[in-house]
This record gives structure tokens, sequence and C-alpha cells, in this order.
């Protein structure tokens, strides 16, 4: 389903259910709202439990300023209207509190999107309006004026976030984008200093042009590798593995031809005929596959035992891509018979710097990389081992960070290692 055909009224309901699920909004906070080109504003209504909207609970504010709809909507309205008024090209909205932008909004400080080039180039200008009390004039007017100023997300002092789109996707994907990347930063807060990105590596990334591919019949392994491709996207998106504007899989047909996630689509609503076929410089007609298609064909070039690969950014691996604190998959067996050892990589384009990166990466000894500042590249024989390298990468991640504030982490001795390696023949 892609939501932003559907008419508005279920557009702000999938939308806010899809915040609500990912525990981005409370059933009491939070707002969305889409502005038509003839001045009414479709918005979410007030006092309504957000976990159990539907269609027939939204509200239309017509020009005048009457309601048409059964609740009346949103307390917050003044600021929706008076954003619209001052940015006519923002068309869709979306408001609320969650975690971690909350807390850049209750130190009044704004994360910092140069961590990652995706992110910066998503979320655009960011700022702080200042604090006024909820649905007065007061904060529709501070807000507003700092949107007038060409921010697309602003943070609400000791409240929340709103952020503007063309479209109410747009506007959902910044967000998503930006509360992503307040986790990651909040992460590596606790690791240590933050780098990142200067302005050259902040620019439009390249993307390679791609020629046609032949049309050719779809055998039923093609069709069995784009369903399990289209599931495991899913379940990434849904472990939170992967958001709405980040992450690519991979999964090899047969010699250097692979398939592989499309170019800047909601990873949510990949459907199966999104997916694109990639051999050489060629790629199935009318589609783009994502920018990271260069660097799986190189490693599919050099490594033919590689089945599937994944670039992602989970938030807890992401904070040591952003960090100079060293990761040791030492921890417990499972990380360390999964990951063996991860590469980590000074920042590496991932266009650019494709056969670098697949130099990097070996199914036996080092099959999981994290690049300064981009992400984690991970490989598997399978679409599941690739896809499991990926979890447990995550899921060490996330224990070592829980482990920081109880002390100092005890690794398990060289000899714990090799009887590992013994056991589970580890090369
Ligand atoms: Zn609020």
């Amino acid at each position: 389903m892609i939501t932003s055909q559907l008419h508005p009224r279920d557009q702000l309901v999938a939308t806010m259910q899809r915040i609500y699920r990912l525990r981005m909004t409370t059933t009491s906070g939070g707002n969305l709202s889409i502005c038509e080109p003839d001045g009414r504003i479709w918005i979410t209504p007030a006092r309504v439990d957000k976990g159990a909207l539907t269609p027939d609970d939204i509200v239309c504010v017509l020009p005048d300023g009457r309601h048409e709809g059964r609740h009346p909507p949103s307390s917050e309205l003044p600021f929706h209207r008076e954003i619209y008024r001052r940015r006519p090209d923002l068309r869709a909205l979306v408001h609320a509190h969650p975690g971690a932008l909350v807390a850049f909004s209750m130190c009044r400080q704004l994360p910092d999107t140069r961590l990652q080039s995706h992110v910066h180039q998503v979320c655009g200008r960011v700022a702080i309006a200042p604090y006024a009390c909820p649905g007065t004039q007061a904060l529709g007017d501070n807000i507003a004026a700092t949107f007038a100023t060409g921010a697309d997300c602003v943070l609400l002092e000791n409240h929340g976030v709103v952020v503007g789109g063309r479209d109410l996707q747009d506007a959902f994907q910044r967000f998503e984008t930006l509360e992503f990347a307040a986790q990651t930063l909040n992460r590596a807060a606790t690791l240590g200093k933050l780098n990142v990105l200067p302005p050259a590596s902040l620019s439009v990334d390249t993307m390679p042009a791609y020629r046609e591919l032949p049309a050719h019949p779809s055998t039923s392994r093609e069709a069995e590798l784009r369903q399990r491709l289209c599931a495991f996207v899913h379940r990434g998106y849904q472990q939170r593995l992967l958001i709405s504007t980040a992450g690519a899989f991979s999964a090899r047909l047969d010699g250097d031809e692979f398939l592989i996630t499309p170019r800047r689509r909601d990873r949510l609503e990949l459907e199966l005929s999104g997916i694109v076929r990639v051999r050489g410089d060629a790629c199935s007609a009318g589609q783009q596959p994502s920018r990271a298609a260069q660097l799986h064909a190189e490693i599919y070039r050099r490594h033919p035992g590689v089945g599937a690969i994944i670039n992602a950014q989970p938030a807890h691996a992401s904070a040591f891509c952003v960090t100079d604190t060293p990761l040791s998959t030492h921890t417990i067996p499972e990380s360390y018979v999964v990951l063996n050892d991860v590469v980590k990589l000074p920042f590496l384009r991932i266009v650019e710097d494709a056969a670098e990166i697949a130099s990097k990466l070996t199914l036996e000894k080092s099959p999981v990389a994290l690049i300064a500042n981009e992400g984690a590249v991970v490989i598997g024989r399978t679409l599941l081992e690739a896809f499991d390298r990926l979890e447990v990468l995550e899921a060490t991640t996330e224990a070592l960070l829980l482990a920081r504030p109880l002390g100092p982490v005890v690794n398990m001795p060289p000899s714990a290692i090799d009887e590992l390696r013994r056991v589970f023949s580890i090369a």
C-alpha cells in the first residue's frame, strides 16, 4: 500500500498508527495535518486515543475557520495554520514528543545532523523555537517564525518537535530520520566524542547511471528471492534495524546478477515489483537501484561465496560508527561466533570507494564492517545469515551500551575465544 496515494484522512490515520506503533508518540500527544492547495487543512482531532484513530475521527478545517467532523480539531491547530501561512512550500506537518528528540528539547540542544550524510540531506536545516504554552497563538508564532527562517525541522523547547514536508510521507520520513539520528547521538554521547562529516562529505551523493537490462521471463528462483528480500526488509524495519529512508538489502541471483532494494523508496512500503534486478551497469527498465548497488556488485564479484549483502544504520551500532570507541565482539559466544571480529573503517564513500570497502570484507574472517559516519556493511552466504549478523551486531552493541553504566566489561579470555574457534570451525 502506498500511503501517499490515499485520501488525506486515511494518510493521517495510517501515519499516526505508524508513529504510535514505533513508540514515537503517546496516546495523548502529537498531531498531524495535511494542507490542500485550496487552503483546507485535514488534521487529527483533539482528545482522541492516538492508538485507535479511524478516518471518521479526522477533522477538516475550512479556510474561513469553520470545521467539519465529529470532533474538534487538535488544540495545536494555531501552529499548524501559522506554519502553512508562512511556509507555503510545506503541505504536511508532523508534531510529536518522541523520546530522543524530547531529550534534546529539554536540554535545549540541536541534534547534529552531520553524523551521516543521508540524515543531513533528508532533515535539512534543524532549528529550535522558544517555549510557549501548548495551544496558544504565542506558541504558533514562535514555531512559525522559526520555520520562516528556512528550517524544515523545528524542536520546541521543553516540548517536542514539528517537522514539515512537501507531503505527509516526506514529513514523516524526515521526522523518523531525525528521531533515529537523535537516538544514535544519544547513544554515542555515552561512548565518547562525536565525529561529524566535513562539509565536502555532506554534499549530494553521486548516483551512477544504469543502462536498461533486456526484458526476460522471471524464474521461480527470482520470484522466491524477491519474496524473501521483501520479507527481510519489512522485518528489518519492524526490528528498527533500518528506517524508511536508509538501508539497502540485496541477494545474488546468479553469477554477477543480483536483486536489490530501490533507491529512495520507503522501506516499509517496499513491494515485490519495486525490487530492482542489476547486472553490471544495467538494471531492470524504469527502475533505479539503491545507491549501494555498485558496492554490492563489487562484493559479489570479489567474493563468489557471498549470497546476500546488507547496508544499514541501526542506532546502537551507528553509535560506534560516529565515535572512535573500539567495538569488541569478545563479549558473549553468540557475538563472536556470528560476527567474528568486526572491522572498523574510516569514512569511505559507498559509490566512489566501493572497491576499497569490498576488499576489507571476507566471509571467513570479517563479514561485518563499520564505516565511520556511514554505517554497517554485512555479508552472508544467505539472506538469513546476513540478516542474523545485522541483528546480532545491533544486539551486541546495545548490550555494550547497556553495560557502560554498570562498570567495566570483562571480555572472554583468549582461551575461550580459541575454544569457540575450534568448536565452531571459525577460520
Ligand atoms: Zn505537543
